[in-house]
């Protein structure tokens, strides 16, 4: 039930691709607890998409933007500051990779696959942070997804993995630049899921099965999770909480050693 946990806040959204996007059920969350929110999409069949979720979003609007080019990501924070004075909070939920390189071993990801994972997956956070931080006159919060995949090999996740790490301590090192003003910034460390960029890994089935299986609370975890640990990041619940990665993945990550009896099969001896 809300609250008004968000009520004359200001917010960002990066990342809406579809209704399953991590980044639709929070800014459902952020509309219900009384935020008012902008968008961004990427291309027409985004925009389409975007339009018609965005009718459950009092207010709500959406400019083209691409965060891998500078001159775009300039051209939406104008279009953001002509909308608003100030905003309070940013929502980061974009990441890509040549999912080619999910299919090989990690060692054969070349120079051009790392570069561009990197960049969108992790420098983007930093260059929206650039941007944002000035619009945030009252201090703000700013968060991103990141993954297990960051801090133990998970097969075929390979170099988004390695993209996730540097978006984890990018995040350490913006909370400690922005902190004098009054600016959080956290990433939330989502369980798998079944979404539009979850769908290109390879393995997501076993990625989904495992985690059901070896999670302490035996069941996989729903956008709701995440946006629910979003609200409490986003709005001054959190107000004390920065350059911290919260794991919302029914805490799988907390788990050393398969149960006893539930080792997969083809595992057990
Ligand atoms: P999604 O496909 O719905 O969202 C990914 C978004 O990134 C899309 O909207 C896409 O357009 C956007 N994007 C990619 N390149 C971009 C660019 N250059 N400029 C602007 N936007 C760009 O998938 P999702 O699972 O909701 O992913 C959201 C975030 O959550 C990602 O960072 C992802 O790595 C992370 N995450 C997902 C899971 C999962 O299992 N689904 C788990 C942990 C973390």
């Amino acid at each position: 039930m809300a609250s008004g946990l968000l009520s004359g806040k200001r917010g960002i959204v990066f990342g809406i691709a579809n209704n399953k996007s991590l980044a639709w059920a929070c800014a459902q969350a952020c509309a219900a607890e009384g935020a008012s929110l902008v968008f961004n999409f990427l291309g027409a069949a985004q925009e389409k998409r975007l339009n018609e979720l965005m009718t459950e979003i009092p207010g709500g609007k959406a400019k083209n933007c691409d965060l891998g080019k500078d001159d775009e990501l300039e051209e939406f924070f104008k279009w953001v500051r002509a909308e608003w004075d100030s905003i309070d909070f940013v929502i980061h939920a974009v990441a890509y990779t040549d999912k080619e390189c999910l299919k090989e071993p990690f060692v054969n990801t070349s120079r051009q696959q790392f570069l561009s994972t990197m960049d969108i997956s992790a420098f983007t956070l930093v260059a929206a942070a650039k941007h944002a931080a000035p619009l945030m006159r009252n201090g703000g919060s700013i968060i991103s997804m990141s993954y297990y995949g960051a801090e133990k090999v998970v097969p075929n996740y390979n170099v988004m993995g390695v993209a996730k790490a540097a978006l984890e301590a990018c995040t350490r090192y913006l909370a400690e630049d922005l902190g004098p003003q009054g600016i959080r910034v956290n990433t939330i460390s989502a369980g798998p899921i079944r979404t539009l960029s979850a769908s290109a890994i390879p393995g997501l089935r076993n990625m989904l099965d495992y985690s059901q299986k070896f999670s302490p609370l035996r069941r996989n975890i729903t956008g709701e999770d995440v946006a629910r640990s979003a609200l409490f990041l986003l709005s001054d619940l959190g107000s004390g909480v920065t350059g911290e990665n919260l794991h919302v993945d029914c805490g799988y990550h907390a788990m050393g050693m398969f149960r006893e009896g539930t080792a997969p099969a083809n595992e057990a001896h």
